[in-house]
């Protein structure tokens, strides 16, 4: 069967959700963060009621729930929920987003109209050539795309259109999330588990085509709290004892070659200190901290504490505190429980022509948290490239594919069920 997604639909669903800005702000305590997120997730509300799908909801906290019913004689189809986030990234701009649609990309650098300075080339983006004579977008200098996670609306959005144009494709029962807040690592801070409603989900918010997540960081963060002695400056010796110095040099204590973001990559795992804030009398260093098995996250903490404490020693008088905080683990430890959940993309990919690129995250996504609340969830492909800045672009195809992807996925999920 072949499944023809309306790729003119799809262009324009893209291009309409990307200018409205939805950009989250890590600086609130509100929730959403911005209220201008839920203006995307109206229209939503709007286009899916339109499309048939009644039960779609905006709540106050500006999650968006929706269900496609199932279609199928089957009874015993797990429902699976497709997933994917309204807010944009704070790094760049997302005010005021002028997608351009580049039909039949033919190679050229591409010079963005409101910022000549930015120009995409295929030496910076090699993942252009794939695109040569078909249609990529891209923003128009001054801010993002937004393909970052407008994607993964964009094609939701076009494979529950297509889901309920074509009732002779049989599936399960689907669940629609969109969350607000991921880019500020709050994406599922209020999501109502009930509400969602399935067994299993699948986050849309990947890159190159084919590519199937289905592992991230395991993260934690920690605060060194140093704790010095204060006295008056002008009658301080033999007494004082400064907190900011001995943080300086815990902060140099730390391996210069090793250990850290700039010196790792692949299944490396990393300390990272990513604030410094204090006075003389007590200081504090925040650190997050990563790895993909606990063992390593674990055996980061035991090294990151001796390193201080070792420093702290050196200075009579001074103290600290070791404060870890969890923050999100590897998936792939509650995925591993579920093999037919990454097993069904990946079948699922396949059978949109694509070659499965099966890849663990140097990072964490909302699919992390969700897979320990409850819905094992990897990440499956948009196609959205060079995310968070003004040279984002996408290419229409990868978003065919992975809207192709999506349907095929349904399906996978109705023919392996039983009767
Ligand atoms: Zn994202």
């Amino acid at each position: 069967m072949t499944i023809q997604i309306n790729k003119a639909t799809l262009i324009d669903r893209f291009m309409r959700y990307v200018q409205v800005d939805t950009q989250s702000d890590p600086e609130s305590t509100s929730f959403p963060t911005t209220e201008k997120q839920k203006d995307l997730s109206r229209l939503l509300v709007k286009e899916l009621k339109a499309m048939g799908i009644a039960d779609s909801e905006l709540d106050e906290h500006g999650y968006i729930y929706a269900t496609i019913p199932g279609n199928s004689p089957k009874k015993n189809i797990p429902a699976i929920c497709f997933c994917s986030h309204v807010d944009t990234a704070p790094d760049c701009s997302g005010e005021n987003v002028k997608p351009i649609l580049h039909k039949n990309y033919d190679g050229k650098d591409i010079i963005l109209p409101d910022d000549q300075s930015q120009v995409l080339t295929t030496v910076k983006s090699p993942y252009l050539k794939n695109h040569l004579g078909s249609d990529i977008i891209t923003a128009s200098g001054n801010t993002l795309l937004g393909a970052d996670d407008k994607s993964g609306v964009a094609i939701i959005m076009q494979a529950a259109q297509y889901l309920l144009d074509n009732d002779e494709v049989k599936h399960g029962e689907i669940k629609i999330v969109f969350t607000p807040d991921e880019e500020v690592g709050k994406g599922v801070a209020k999501i109502d588990m009930e509400k969602v409603g399935a067994q299993f989900g699948y986050t849309l918010d990947g890159g190159e085509a084919g590519s199937l997540e289905d592992e991230s960081f395991s993260a934690d963060g920690a605060s060194i709290i140093i704790h010095g002695v204060i006295a008056h400056p002008g009658y301080a010796k033999g007494k004082l004892v400064n907190a900011l110095k001995i943080a300086g040099e815990v902060l140099a204590a730390l391996p210069a070659d090793e250990w850290s973001p700039e010196t790792t990559e692949k299944r490396q795992g990393f300390v990272h200190p990513v604030s410094l804030s204090g006075i003389a009398e007590k200081t504090t260093i925040g650190f997050i901290l990563r790895d993909y098995t606990r063992e390593g996250l674990v055996s980061h903490h035991v090294r990151l504490k001796k390193i201080a404490e070792e420093v702290v020693a050196k200075h009579a008088g001074a103290a600290m505190e070791y404060v870890p905080a969890e923050q999100y683990r590897n998936m792939k430890e509650v995925l591993d429980k579920h093999p037919e959940v990454v097993a069904n993309a990946a079948e699922a990919i396949k059978r949109s022509g694509l070659k499965v690129i099966q890849e663990n995250i140097r990072g964490g996504t909302d699919g992390s948290r969700l897979s320990y609340m409850g819905l094992p969830c990897p990440n499956i492909f948009t196609g959205m490239q060079n995310i968070h800045s003004k040279q984002e672009w996408i290419g229409v195809n990868d978003m065919m594919k992975s809207a192709e992807t999506l349907v095929n996925l349904a399906m996978i999920w109705e023919e392996k069920a039983e009767e």
